[in-house]
């Protein structure tokens, strides 16, 4: 056999090749330039180096992308003329060809449960939802960021799965959903080790696949970690997939947040039918990829998501499948009810089925927390975000 050959049987390189695949189709749903229509440049998005790269193309020095970092991410100044270590004719030149901007909000509504739902508004007119949810018992919350306008996939149980793909959002639009949520709450400059924040932790739940846009949400997630501005600790963050097998090893290895896993069904061929990415990447592999994720330890367990859909995957036996499939797994069970949205077919399990799956989860040493909905009268909770955004054809 020639070493070609070799090559191509190689399951490593499969693996490679898979993910080559996956990022050059992800790249056809690339964003428009973050530029204005007058020229300029938006800062928020671009990383260190290429924040040096701008100034140095204007003849600055490297020391100035640090000082602008400072206020864009620790002060979260959108206005030039604010920052005072920065001299004025200096921030007259920077003004005339850069922005830093946020995205712009259509709506913003707040349930009664105090969960809070933006509607973003992007440069190009495309739309995506972002939603606050604060804890019940502490002063912090998480901020759900959405990932894509629309979804590839359609998972039969959720609303953004009937809405196709648009576009991928970009860095700035990913990071801007938290930076306009943090605006909304008065919250710089961002906390240095002291006093968290209400918006305290992210999730990367909302709108899309964030493994199918995985360019740009790791060079946010990067920005949102980095020390000298927001400053959230990967454990601050969470990731959830609804499975892009290939995807969740670099997500691991390059980003290590924590990774929530969407496993809704314990048989192949139930999974099929309502995750249609398990055709793809059945249930075997998924959870070969779960144990191999990076850091899964007691202290960073995998959150498995199942949602609870009356008689179709709510049964004892289901509960009991589950945790022989998770076994040796550092992981806890987030137990959803299926949250309805107009036109759904499913409906939630009842509170003593919840319970007895629950129980049997939890017997066999799993946390199985059950996740009553938030924001449900605004259409916020988990599977109930979609935008009237559609894909313009050529
Ligand atoms: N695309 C990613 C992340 C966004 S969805 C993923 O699928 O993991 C966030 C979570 O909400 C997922 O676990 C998703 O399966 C779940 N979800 C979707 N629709 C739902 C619904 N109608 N009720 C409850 N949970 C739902
Ligand atoms: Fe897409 Fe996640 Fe909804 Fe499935 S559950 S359609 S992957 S957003």
């Amino acid at each position: 056999m020639t070493g070609e050959m070799t090559t191509m049987l190689d399951p490593a390189s499969l693996t490679d090749a898979e993910r080559t695949r996956i990022l050059a189709k992800s790249a056809l749903f690339n964003p428009p330039p973050a530029q204005l229509p007058d020229g300029r440049r938006e800062l928020v998005g671009l990383d260190r180096d290429e924040l040096v790269a701008e100034l140095a193309a204007i003849g600055e020095k490297p020391f100035r992308a640090k000082q602008l970092w400072h206020w864009i991410y620790h002060q979260g100044t959108t206005d030039f003329s604010a920052m005072s270590t920065i001299a004025r004719p200096l921030q007259e030149r920077l003004a005339e060809r850069f922005v830093i901007g946020r995205p712009e909000i259509a709506t913003m509504q707040t349930s009664t449960d105090e969960t809070r739902k933006w509607l973003f508004r992007f440069r190009d007119g495309q739309e995506a939802e972002t939603v606050y949810i604060p804890d019940r018992h502490e002063d912090r919350g998480a901020v759900c960021i959405s990932s894509q306008v629309g979804c590839t996939l359609s998972c039969r149980f959720c609303h953004t799965g009937t809405q196709t793909l648009v576009r991928n959002l970009g860095t700035a639009e990913i990071v801007g959903q938290f930076m306009g949520a943090r605006d909304a709450y008065g919250e710089w400059p961002s906390p240095r080790g002291e006093t968290p924040r209400l918006l305290s932790t992210i999730v990367l739940m909302g709108m899309g696949e964030p493994l199918y846009n995985y360019e740009n949400v790791a060079k946010a997630m990067r920005i949102v970690m980095d020390n000298e501005g927001i400053g959230l600790s990967r454990r601050r963050i969470t990731l959830s997939t609804s499975g892009v097998v290939p995807m969740m090893d670099r997500c691991g290895a390059e980003l290590g947040v924590n990774l929530a896993v969407s496993l809704h069904a314990v048989r192949d061929d139930l999974r099929d039918e309502i995750v249609p990415l398990n055709r793809k990447y059945p249930l075997a592999e998924l959870l070969a990829a779960c144990r191999r994720y990076p850091g899964a330890s007691n202290a960073r367990r995998i959150t498995f998501e199942y949602v609870m859909l009356r008689g179709v995957n709510d049964s004892e036996a289901d509960a009991r499948e589950l945790v022989r499939l998770i076994a040796g797994i550092p992981a806890k069970v987030n137990l959803i009810p299926f949250n309805p949205w107009p036109g759904s077919d499913y409906r939630p399990s009842t509170r003593d089925v919840l319970d007895r799956f629950a129980a049997i989860v939890q017997d066999a040493g799993f946390a199985s927390p059950i996740r009553m909905p938030r924001g449900q009268d605004i259409l916020a909770a988990c599977g109930q975000l979609k935008t009237e955004s559609k894909r313009i054809r050529a």
